[in-house]
């Protein structure tokens, strides 16, 4: 999806301009070197840009030596898939607004650069704030550095974004 085609689309969600100019988060562009992340917690295929992938192939095999068996929710979205989601809460009757409380505009969520990760463990519902009580979250706090993997959206963070114990981002 190319800019000029995202702004049309965007304007289709009733995402205005100003919205998008008072939106915190940069722009994500969409990586070239996609490649397969395995299976997440759902059983489905998941991709993640190549760099990203390495790294987490050795942290996810360093927590489970550790005792942690940590599952992908989601990697790699498309800014495609960020508008279909939000078309579907809008006609689940939601308003923009609300959605964005949530969901990043399309074109600004980390997930299109293929380097964040939704992460899972324990018992727990997955992309629950509970998630920041289980062990495999204390663990990801201490090693997840050594692994260039970053927590985006702490409590109270700049970005205006919920906290989300799960959402961990690989920056080098
Ligand atoms: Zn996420």
């Amino acid at each position: 999806m190319n800019r000029s085609e995202l702004d049309a689309k965007l304007q289709e969600l009733g995402i205005t301009n100003e919205m998008v100019k008072a939106c915190k988060l940069p722009f994500q562009k969409e990586p070239e070197d996609l490649i397969d992340a395995g299976i997440d917690y759902y059983g489905r295929k998941q991709k993640l840009a190549a760099c990203a992938n390495k790294a987490w192939v050795e942290m996810h095999a360093s927590a489970k030596t550790d005792g942690h068996d940590i599952k992908i929710i989601s990697a790699f979205r498309s800014i495609e898939y960020q508008c279909n989601l939000i078309s579907k809460k809008l006609a689940q009757g939601q308003t923009i607004h609300e959605i964005l409380r949530t969901n990043a505009i399309p074109g600004h969520s980390e997930h299109h650069s293929g380097r964040a990760l939704d992460l899972h463990s324990g018992n727990g519902t997955p992309l629950d704030e509970s998630f920041e009580k289980e062990p495999a979250f204390f663990w990801l706090t201490e090693n997840a550095g050594k692994f260039k993997f970053y927590l985006s959206y702490p409590e109270k963070n700049d970005y205006g974004i919920i906290y989300e114990p799960w959402h961990w981002c690989y920056r080098d």
